[in-house]
């Protein structure tokens, strides 16, 4: 009898037999309103019409079409679709299957452009699970013992966590930036620092957004010391947080942008966006693998740019997403054991605390659980798996909504 890994036991109990919008259904047919959306993945929910079409379509013209032997249409049409919604300056495009691959990318072009053996990592990101990107994560040593030695050259920064400390933002941000320009001092000059990454919001980390005065210090640092600024969007992008990338809030621009997830509704796609001057200072034959930009996906992401803009889901998560979150914070203001709720658009999470306001992850998985129960998929995250977080499909509207926080209220 074979078994799937025990790493890979699911989070609830729920076989999913099929999936449509926001909507899971399982083998007796019961339905789930999914606040997962496949950690964040299914943007267009499940199953749109329009990706489901363009996949089928493009599965009986062309499955894969490797992409550093011959050029595709749906891959020439998606780079013509990026270059719409990128900033202005990141107009060279490399594309490989997941988020862990990605941060690689970004990792091996900043050290090979810069030179510079370190990249300086934002205590709480989660970058992947690769050696590379594990050895950049630090939002769980869950994610990182047991496989040493890590990479080397990796060192760590505070990110502005401002309720860990009982802090307030701009507190929280200060310390954060001075500390950055000590390890700049002290650890990793900028002589020898290639990069720092960052994600706009801690993801895995426990759904902690960054701010502007953060992110404005990062840019100005990383300008001054000629080191690059990654910013990986791998699951604040394409309209999850309420603008289409999650460094839209902020108004930095970074040198190097790292998309995956929601790109593609659920087919395997990643990718890394530069400009083209720094992207051809990645040494031939360093970049590449064979599935990467697969047609297929390819065609989905394309579908799924589309249906993003025609439905206006970044707008909607907005809307869906400031109303998600009125209801999560009437529930925690009525709920002792609720520490926090934040987060930006539809990602947004609650945090769970013990009266002394320590981490509860106890109480996030009796919660957790009890939602399943009340026909409610959730997801855990934070250090301690203390955060209950919820990342719906962008369609999501008014009445999924309110079921989802009634569901949630009941659970809690
Ligand atoms: N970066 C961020 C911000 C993520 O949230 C994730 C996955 O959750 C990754 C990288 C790794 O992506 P993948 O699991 O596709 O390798």
């Amino acid at each position: 009898m074979t078994a799937l890994s025990p790493h890979l036991r699911q989070a609830t109990p729920v076989v999913a037999a099929r999936g449509e919008g926001v909507h899971l259904f399982d083998q007796d047919g019961r339905r789930y309103l999914d606040f997962t959306a496949g950690i964040g993945v299914t943007s267009t929910g499940h199953c749109h019409p329009k990706v489901v079409a363009a996949a089928q379509e493009q599965v009986g013209t062309l499955i894969h079409g490797q992409y550093t032997t011959v050029m595709h249409q749906p891959l020439r049409r998606l780079v013509d679709k990026l270059g719409e919604v990128l900033p202005a300056g990141l107009d060279s495009l490399f594309f490989t299957n997941s988020g862990s691959e990605a941060v690689e990318s970004a990792l091996r072009l900043a050290r090979q452009a810069t030179g510079r053996p370190n990249v300086l990592v934002c205590h709480g990101g989660f970058h992947g699970r690769t050696v590379a990107a594990a050895s950049m994560t630090t939002s769980g040593t869950r994610f990182r013992s047991g496989f040493s030695p890590l990479m080397s050259g990796v060192v760590v920064t505070p990110f502005p966590t401002a309720y860990r400390y009982g802090w307030d933002e701009e507190t929280a941000t200060r310390f954060a930036l001075k500390e950055l320009d000590y390890t700049l001092q002290t650890i990793s000059s900028p002589a020898d620092t290639a990069a720092i990454i960052v994600e706009p919001v801690l993801g895995e980390g426990g759904y902690v957004p960054a701010n502007r005065g953060f992110m404005e210090g990062l840019r100005e640092r990383a300008d001054r010391h000629g080191f690059l600024l990654i910013l990986d969007e791998v699951q604040t992008g394409v309209g999850r947080t309420g603008r289409f990338w999650g460094h839209d809030h902020f108004g930095v621009t970074p040198d190097i942008l790292v998309t995956a997830k929601g790109l593609a509704s659920g087919f395997p796609l990643s990718g890394i966006a530069a400009s083209e001057e720094l992207m051809t200072k990645a040494w031939p034959g360093s970049q590449g693998g064979t599935y990467g930009a697969n047609a297929v996906a390819c065609a989905a992401a394309c579908a799924t740019l589309d249906v993003v803009r025609d439905e206006k889901l970044v707008e909607n998560a907005d809307a869906m997403g400031k109303r998600l979150r009125h209801g999560l914070e009437a529930v925690a203001d009525r709920t002792p054991g609720i520490g926090d709720v934040r987060g930006l658009g539809l990602m947004l999470a609650t945090e769970f605390v013990t009266e002394d306001g320590s981490p509860d992850p106890e109480t996030a998985a009796r919660v957790q659980r009890a939602a399943v129960d009340e026909g409610l998929l959730l997801l855990l995250c934070g250090a301690w798996n203390q955060v209950v977080r919820m990342i719906p499909a962008l369609v999501i509207d008014e009445t999924a909504v309110d079921e989802g926080l009634q569901a949630w209220a009941t659970a809690v």
